[in-house]
């Protein structure tokens, strides 16, 4: 598995994070955020991964077969492959930003309303998964 057929998700785009992790390059002006598939965290790889918009471009061309395969495979809850997986990126995420906030004094109910505050708002999910990632590369 190399970093393409890691790809899982496109997240979204990110002025956060300013370097492709594809090519290297840096000082982008934004770069386009992806979630990578469970295979690939489970070897120890990044949940998430920021390319430069040439290379996201490049990356999805080659990919986009692939999601369309396993978007075809409609399982028996009616959720495809990706949307479950996307479900428990998510429920991850929010577990993670939860502990994330008691680590830094917050009692466990207080981060769960938090977490459930930010999760009503727009890509708040994204927004938890993209502050955890800056925080751990910081
Ligand atoms: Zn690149």
């Amino acid at each position: 598995m190399n970093l393409f057929t890691s790809l899982a998700t496109q997240i979204g785009v990110t002025d956060e994070v300013d370097t492709c992790s594809c090519c290297g390059k840096t000082n982008l002006k934004r770069t386009v955020v992806f979630e990578t598939t469970q295979d690939w965290q489970g070897d120890g790889g990044d949940q998430f991964v920021f390319f430069g918009t040439t290379c996201a471009t490049n990356a999805k061309s080659k990919a986009k077969k692939r999601f369309n395969d396993i978007r075809s495979k409609v399982n028996a809850e009616g959720l495809t492959e990706s949307e479950q997986r996307d479900k428990a990126a998510r429920e991850k995420v929010k577990v993670d930003y939860a502990r994330f906030l008691v680590n830094r004094g917050h009692s466990l109910p207080e981060a769960w309303d938090i977490v459930r505050h930010i999760e009503s708002q727009p890509n708040g999910v994204y927004r938890m998964a993209t502050k955890l990632k800056l925080s751990a590369i910081a």
